[in-house]
């Protein structure tokens, strides 16, 4: 049982959209089939675009490498036997060209299976090498598939100070509409658990909560059942509320830890991963496949059959859409990823990268354009803020361009969960304005002389699960 003054932390900050989550819960998953072409963006992970490893013209089979990490990152693979028709700049959700292999599904069905012979004694996580591990889930491709896409075989590297005591699995998914990880769990727990184990392995921690919260009864009953006869292991039930979901704020909540200023989890002794990103290491653990697919939540009022999908990376989003049953009526917004934090597209060309758990479309007649008032200084953004920030004030400084004051008034703290603007009555674009901070202070770093110390406060990335 959680102390109540461990739950105080989160209690009265966040908020509770309405969940929408009913209708694509219940649904057994479905497997897409394979599209006629896949574009692999070769910027799937935090960190720099890959090298590509194939050219135009090269034919390519299931589970071959197109791309290799040149810094920080991980490979990409291709999911589908094929021609490789281009290696050429094309659109990426964050709205830039960045280098994609294209190419041309001709139907074969050879597959590469990764590697395993380094893992050791490969009959139980328990006894299995943890330095494999970290290799296997580096050559597997796997990043934070929660959306924050840091490569994971960085996250399965313990620091020596302080030593990690604690691995969390994140269930909880709290955005709105997403049941892609409650689906994981419930149909395929087997994996998320043989992951976890690996990766509690590679960690070399003993104790492995798993977070769900309240609103997934079948996987809590599920899973509570499978870890009775594995030590070290415990489930945690939360309440719904987002961002519940946030790993400084699940961190604070299951330990009373607070996460340094600018800090990660790992600070803290703890280390989080997605219940998504657990089950695709156990996938490459005992079926030697690297990340190919994901499963998507598809929902939305533009759709006719909304539900969960495996999908393969690299299939175009209109492709998924129009096999969810895409209605005739204009699509006025599609979002790759929840409606809190996800981004907004116009282009159904976009393809499904790793890190997108879910598309929404939605109609005119559902999207309402509400115009952006005034502040009435209501203070409920700061109320509901899960970092304790005055969202409002950071806006006020990002607006006078005040960014370095912004920083001092803990800008890089925001996770950008959208929590403040989701409260505003006045329809304030807070987290824009957060963002777009963020990156002139980003700017103003890069433009700092080598060698210099920086005048701006330095943050490592925001990392979520
Ligand atoms: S300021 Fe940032 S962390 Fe706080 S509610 Fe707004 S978006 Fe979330
Ligand atoms: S919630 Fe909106 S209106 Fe209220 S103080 Fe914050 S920014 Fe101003």
């Amino acid at each position: 049982m959680l102390s109540l003054a461990i739950l105080e932390h989160f209690r009265g900050r966040g908020v509770r959209p309405p969940e929408e989550k009913r209708i694509t819960a219940g649904k057994p998953s479905r497997r897409l089939p394979a599209p006629d072409k896949v574009y692999l963006s070769l910027l799937q992970h935090a960190g720099t675009p890959c090298t590509p490893t194939v050219r135009k013209g090269d034919r390519v089979i299931r589970g071959q490498v197109v791309g290799e990490p040149s810094g920080l990152g991980a490979p990409v693979h291709s999911p589908i036997c094929g021609r490789v028709v281009a290696v050429e700049p094309y659109p990426h959700p964050s709205g830039q060209l960045v280098p994609t292999v294209i190419i041309e599904n001709d139907g074969g069905d050879s597959f590469l299976p990764l590697d395993r012979s380094y893992l050791g004694d490969t009959s139980m996580p328990e006894a299995m090498d943890p330095a494999g591990i970290r290799r296997l889930a580096l050559e597997a491709g796997l990043v934070g598939l929660g959306g924050g896409l840091f490569p994971t075989h960085i996250k399965l590297t313990p620091r020596s100070d302080p030593r990690p005591d604690l691995l969390i699995l994140n269930g909880c998914e709290c955005e709105p509409y997403l049941t892609c990880d409650h689906r994981l769990m419930v149909e395929e727990p087997h994996l998320v658990l043989w992951g976890a184990r690996a990766m509690r392995r590679a960690l070399g921690v003993n104790n492995v909560v798993i977070a769900i919260e309240d609103n997934k009864p079948d996987a809590i009953e599920l899973i509570s059942h499978m870890i009775r006869e594995l030590p070290g292991f415990s489930l945690r039930v939360l309440p719904s509320r987002y961002p519940q979901g946030a790993e400084r704020t699940l961190t604070r909540t299951l330990t009373g830890r607070q996460v340094p200023s600018c800090g990660l989890p790992a600070d803290v002794g703890v280390v989080v991963h997605n219940v998504g990103t657990a089950a695709a290491l156990g996938r490459a653990l005992l079926h030697s496949e690297p990340l190919l697919e994901r499963i998507v939540t598809v929902a939305g009022d533009a759709v006719r059959e909304p539900g969960n999908f495996w999908v393969a990376i690299g299939t175009p989003i209109g492709e998924v859409l129009r096999q969810a049953g895409l209605k005739e009526a204009p699509v006025r917004k599609v979002i790759m990823g929840g409606p809190m934090m996800g981004l907004a597209t116009s282009s159904l060309e976009l393809p499904i990268l790793k890190g997108c758990s879910g598309l929404l479309a939605f109609t005119a007649e559902q999207e309402t354009l509400a115009e952006s008032l005034p502040c009435v200084r209501c203070g409920r953004c700061l109320e509901v803020c899960p970092q304790g920030l005055a969202p409002v004030r950071l806006t006020q400084l990002v607006a006078a361009g005040m960014v370095t004051e912004a920083a001092t008034n803990g800008l890089l703290d925001c996770v950008e969960c959208g929590a403040c603007a989701y409260i505003c009555p006045s329809r304030r674009p807070l987290v824009q304005y957060l963002r777009q901070g963020k990156a002139e202070l980003r700017r103003r770093q890069a433009q700092q002389p080598a060698g210099q110390p920086t005048k701006q406060p330095v943050c490592r990335d925001q990392v979520s699960a």
